[in-house]
């Protein structure tokens, strides 16, 4: 009956919010990690690594390793080791500064060399005495392992993502049920229940929603009830007083309650006929040309301002209908459409047209047209744009909810638009018939 409410882009939805908030959180949480790491966990562990290593540096040149011996302990520790001294001089890696070079930027930073993620450089007396070089590669190590950290958090934020989104879907399905439900509700779908699977504030949500739909209905149901007895009560004593007046002598009084007896009578007739059309009662319907009916309906207004063009492509199209319905349909929008017509207003087009799966008919006007914000309400009984009910276009609101419940008892669906310029359009769909040809 109604089409699902339309989805909010993704950065209004709440789902979108949740999942920036779940990000920022993240991203926050990773930052406060890698900030701890950086100015905290990666300095105190530097000192303590600097000192262990410069010691052990020492400790390893109090022994006066040869070429052979430092080969050795370069393949197992990752250690670089170069000796100058009055003995003779030696490298296990060509690309390490000379002692000379060593000395000169150990004065002028401090007894390492430390370069922040890169090789680490300690300068070690013999006992020959000459020098010993050693470069260990713990800071290039260590920097790789924390690239490999980043990238493991990485794919572990990703990973989260993922799932939290599925959570997230699933944990806002109760409010999308509910969103969807407020708004056939509101589209005048009375019979929603809503389905209750969850026991959170969600659920309680729903629960009262459905307590509402439920007292809605009700509510609307009583009013339908009362002006029902309403009206069947005053037929009796209005064809009464109808008699009546009949009967009195010609005068200005007797034609103005006439006029009040007829207008109550029309109202109480609009009534029962809406309440006869009510939950889709069968319809009397028998093979009739569309077009022909629309040309019938017409010739009653052809005469009257601002008179009416009619057109039908193809100029038969035969379908199953009621044609008392049908006709009520018409002479309702017709009756509007000149109704609400402007004295400079063009023509009312009346058209059919088929496509592929429908029959559509068009009644296009050129008044004032209908307020926007009202569109959606105009085919709800009682509903007025203007609520001061003037002689001119004083009806009760019930023609075109009349209209609606023949054109759905057809199981076609009713319309109103407003067209670009001026003027109203209403649209009447019906389904095409099953058989080929017809
Ligand atoms: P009424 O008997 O009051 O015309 P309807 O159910 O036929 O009741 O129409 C409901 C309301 O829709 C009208 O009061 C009017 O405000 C608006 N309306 C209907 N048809 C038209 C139209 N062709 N142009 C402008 N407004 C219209």
């Amino acid at each position: 009956m109604t089409s699902p409410p339309a989805k909010p882009p993704i950065h209004r939805s709440v789902f979108g919010k949740l999942v920036l908030i779940m990000l920022v959180m993240a991203f926050c949480i990773m930052g406060m990690v890698f900030g701890f790491f950086l100015h905290f966990v990666n300095p105190m562990v530097g000192r303590s690594v600097d000192r262990m290593l410069g010691d052990y540096g020492r400790r390893i040149a109090a022994d006066s390793p040869d070429l052979k011996e430092a080969q050795r302990l370069a393949a197992r520790l990752h250690v670089q080791i170069r000796y100058e001294g009055p003995d003779g001089a030696w490298t296990t890696d060509q690309n390490l500064p000379t002692i000379a070079e060593a000395v000169d930027d150990t004065q002028r930073t401090h007894w390492t060399m430390r370069p922040a993620w890169g090789t680490s450089r300690y300068l070690a007396q013999a006992p020959s005495g000459g020098h010993y070089l050693f470069a260990w590669e713990f800071g290039q190590r260590a920097h790789a392992a924390h690239d490999r950290l980043l990238l493991f958090l990485l794919a572990s934020m990703i990973a989260v993502f993922f799932a939290a989104h599925v959570v997230l879907t699933r944990a806002l399905r109760p409010l999308r049920a509910l969103q969807d439900g407020v708004s056939r509700l509101s589209a005048g779908d009375l019979d929603v229940v809503l389905e209750n699977r969850t026991r959170d504030e969600f659920g309680s949500l729903t629960d009262a929603f459905n307590r509402m739909a439920a007292r809605v209905k009700e509510m609307l149901r009583a009013r339908d009830q009362l002006l029902l007895d309403v009206s069947h009560e005053l037929r009796s004593p209005l064809t009464r007083l109808k008699v009546a007046l009949a009967l009195l002598p010609d005068s200005a009084k007797k034609a103005q309650a006439e006029a009040d007896a007829a207008e109550m009578d029309a109202l109480t007739t609009e009534l029962l006929e809406l309440e006869r059309l009510r939950d889709g009662r069968p319809l009397r319907t028998t093979r009739e040309d569309l077009v022909q009916l629309l040309r019938d309906a017409a010739q009653t207004y052809r005469d009257t301002p601002p008179g009416i063009r009619v057109s039908a492509s193809p100029p038969e199209i035969p379908l199953d209908l009621d044609v008392d319905g049908v006709r009520t349909v018409l002479r309702n929008l017709l009756g509007n459409a000149v109704k609400y017509s402007l004295p400079d207003s063009r023509p009312i087009e009346l058209s059919a047209t088929r496509d592929d799966d429908n029959l559509v008919v068009r009644v296009v006007d050129d008044g004032p047209g209908i307020p926007s914000e009202d569109l959606a309400s105009i085919f709800d009984p009682f509903f007025r744009v203007d609520r001061s009910r003037s002689r001119k276009t004083g009806g009760y609101g019930l023609g075109l909810s009349i209209c609606k419940r023949i054109v759905e008892a057809h199981g076609g669906q009713i319309a109103a638009t407003n067209n670009p310029v001026r003027g109203a359009c209403f649209t009447l769909t019906f389904p095409k018939p099953a058989t080929p040809g017809s």
